[in-house]
């Protein structure tokens, strides 16, 4: 029996558009398929609840994929170089693929064990399966990372389209899995990744259809029902406006590279989009900028990139961190945001934008405390995007919001959620108040609270803090970290 190749699955559960796949299958060998779950890996960020929820399905997903190409997906649990170590050598393999990974942590064991493995004399081939362009691929003309994003995207745009997106393999060389690996595997339910008592992802799964399959049906509904009008819907949280292809692109269930390539296609047939389709692009190549920062700057979710910031005294304010937590800050886009982040894993980019100004600059909280609140919560938690949006946000993060800029939450949900229908959606206590003070329950009359049935401070909470004392506070303690040395 000829030796197998070892196709090592890591964030890219799919089987289309995947090149550490697509080379295993060029080599003609038996393949070997498996994933690791290490939780024991120093430094390295472990999902939080609602990615852990999303990954049991991604799993799930791919093991049935490879399944109907005559293959399996085995998983295992533990030390990641225990593991990887134990299984070449049992099965003998000739080869190991997988596809590249960025945070430090993780780029520090792949290397070790490529020396490790390559000495052993197995041919280790690692490929680009996560993004566009690699971190080191676009550089400025000093050949350094861009700080900032407008020329960092002109550099990418100017590269052109990325190359055709490879195939779906349509069978799979089974390999033999050895015995003596037998007892090592573990299944899927052990891993225990979905939460049990309380389950507070009941109803994830009404909205979200976890996999390969639920990443290219997301695709094709944001092409024919929103793509079309994208530039200006995508600022308004009340309606679809947005792709979610989010968490499918945090787990690997589609490539960037199959959404630019079925996004500009698309465009040609439905005409008249382009500057839909290239804000669309823009956000994608966000999501790239992000991975280049975290490549260079490893330590993006715990140290300010702004060194200044290293001086601002946070406030420790745990019952007000609560109130944010909950969606019970008396800030009707703020509580909706937090509440549709809690029932659905997910929020809309511009209420994040809202709720994190909100965190930071109105109640002068630790962007990481908001960032490490979103790690748990997010189905679509990410280490690049979800620490730069925070630094971003809070004005300590490489070409981030001016500190002046500090989101008032009533023109900001007045102006984006005009009619009320996404605080009505996530608030629904106050969802009979008229338009003009569903923004802002606190200016209603009596009357008018009374008919909408609302009792400000029992029903819905006054607002914690008051938006103009808030707001010159926090010009204040920002305006001396500016000065800081
Ligand atoms: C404080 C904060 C925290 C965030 N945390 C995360 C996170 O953990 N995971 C995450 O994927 N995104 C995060 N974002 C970025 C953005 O909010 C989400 O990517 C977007 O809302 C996902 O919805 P969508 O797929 O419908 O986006 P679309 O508008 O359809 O965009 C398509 C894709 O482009 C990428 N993208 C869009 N906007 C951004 C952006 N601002 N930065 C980086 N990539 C972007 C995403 O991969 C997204 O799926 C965060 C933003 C902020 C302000």
């Amino acid at each position: 029996m000829a030796r197998p190749v070892l196709m090592w699955f890591r964030d890219d559960y799919r089987i289309s558009d995947n090149p550490a796949l697509h080379e295993a299958v060029k080599s003609g060998a038996p393949i070997l398929c498996f994933v690791v779950l290490d939780q024991e890996l120093p430094g390295l960020r472990q999902p939080g609840g609602a990615a852990r929820w999303w990954l049991h399905g991604s799993l799930q997903s791919l093991g049935h994929s490879l399944e109907g190409l005559d293959s399996r997906l085995a998983l295992f649990h533990g030390s990641t170089e225990e593991i990887v170590e134990r299984i070449v050598i049992a099965t003998d393999a000739s080869a190991i693929f997988w596809n590249r990974r960025y945070q430090e942590a993780e780029i520090a064991i792949d290397s070790a064990l490529k020396t490790r493995l390559t000495n052993r004399g197995v041919d280790v081939r690692s490929f680009n399966g996560k993004l566009l362009n690699e971190p080191w691929e676009i550089a400025n003309k000093s050949g350094k990372p861009f700080q900032i994003y407008t020329p960092y995207f002109r550099a990418v745009m100017t590269r052109g389209g990325p190359q055709t997106p490879l195939p779906a393999p349509s069978k799979l060389k089974a390999g033999h899995w050895p015995d003596s690996l037998h007892g090592a595997e573990v299944t899927l339910a052990s891993l225990h990744l979905e939460p049990l008592e309380p389950n507070w992802a009941k109803g994830f799964p009404a909205i979200w259809k976890r996999g390969e399959a639920g990443a290219q049906d997301s695709l094709a509904a944001f092409i024919d029902r929103a793509l079309h009008g994208y530039a200006e819907n995508r600022e308004r949280p009340g309606i679809e406006g947005t792709s979610r292809l989010s968490p499918h692109l945090r787990f690997g269930e589609i490539s960037p590279r199959q959404i630019w390539h079925t996004v500009t296609s698309a465009s040609a047939a439905l005409g008249g989009v382009t500057g839909d389709v290239e804000k669309f692009l823009s956000e994608v190549i966000w999501r790239e900028f992000c991975y280049q920062q975290l490549f260079y700057n490893p330590d993006l979710a715990t140290r300010s990139h702004d060194s200044r910031f290293a001086q601002f005294h946070w406030s420790t304010n745990a019952a007000n961190l609560e109130a944010w937590q909950r969606g019970t800050t008396g800030y009707p886009i703020v509580d909706a945001g937090m509440r549709q982040l809690w029932q659905t894993g997910w929020m809309h980019n511009r209420v994040r934008m809202i709720v994190a100004s909100f965190l930071v600059k109105h109640l002068l909280l630790d962007w990481r405390d908001g960032e490490a609140w979103f790690w748990d919560t997010l189905v679509d938690a990410d280490p690049a995007n979800n620490p730069f949006g925070w630094q971003w946000v809070a004005g300590c993060g490489l070409d981030a919001a001016p500190y002046y800029r500090i989101f008032n939450p009533v023109t900001q949900g007045e102006k984006f959620d005009e009619t009320g229908d996404y605080v009505r959606a996530f608030v629904p206590e106050i969802g009979r108040l008229p338009n003009a003070f569903i923004h802002k329950p606190w200016e209603a009359s009596p009357e008018i609270l009374d008919k909408a049935g609302v009792r400000l401070g029992v029903t819905y909470p006054k607002p914690i803090v008051d938006h103009a004392a808030a707001r010159e506070r926090a010009l204040h303690a920002f305006q001396e970290v500016r000065h800081a040395k």
